[in-house]
């Protein structure tokens, strides 16, 4: 983050703002939305600032992933919310609105009106090979080592 720039996550996790925190422990917090699509909407992120998905160290990632799945069945329980979305918007063009990195956990119930619309109504189903080719395009920077900025084994494929 640039000197300048302002963050109301961070503030709220060095106590400056209010905050309703339900998980907490030595790398991430979790707090409740302070404008929940519904009851229990809880944001899990990381006590240090990391912009968006790219920023974020992969082990780090991955704990506040594990946090998230554990709080995804706690809040199940607790708001007896019969579906769950797990979404992360990194970047401003994919809707991210606070730029320091956040698992949104939203409790969803039939016709809350809330929606995320897959398969999007304004695309086409492309043909079999461009997907193909773009299988393939991801398939080279995974196995480019200069591309992939962390390259790890490939997991087996059994066909
Ligand atoms: P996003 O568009 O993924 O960046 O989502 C940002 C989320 O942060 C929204 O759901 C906001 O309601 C939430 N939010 C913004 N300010 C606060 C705050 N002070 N306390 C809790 N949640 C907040
Ligand atoms: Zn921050």
């Amino acid at each position: 983050m640039t000197a300048a720039a302002h963050c109301i996550f961070c503030d709220l996790i060095q106590g400056a703002a209010e905050v309703s925190i339900c998980y907490e422990d030595a790398e991430a917090i979790a707090f409740m939305d302070i404008q929940p699509v519904n009851p229990g909407h809880v944001l899990v992120v990381h006590r240090h600032h990391y912009e968006g998905l790219h920023d974020l160290p992969r082990d780090l990632g991955m704990h506040l992933l594990e946090v998230a799945m554990r709080l995804a069945s706690v809040v199940k329980t607790a708001t007896e919310c019969p579906g769950m979305n797990m979404v992360v918007n990194s970047g401003a063009a994919a809707g991210q609105d606070v730029f320091h990195y956040h698992v949104h956990l939203i409790p969803r119930r039939e016709g809350d009106g809330f929606d995320i619309p897959l398969p999007f109504p304004g695309s086409e189903m492309p043909d079999r090979t461009l997907l193909d080719a773009m299988a393939a395009r991801i398939i080279a920077v995974l196995r480019d080592p200069m591309r992939d900025p962390a390259p790890r084994p490939a997991p087996a494929v059994s066909r």
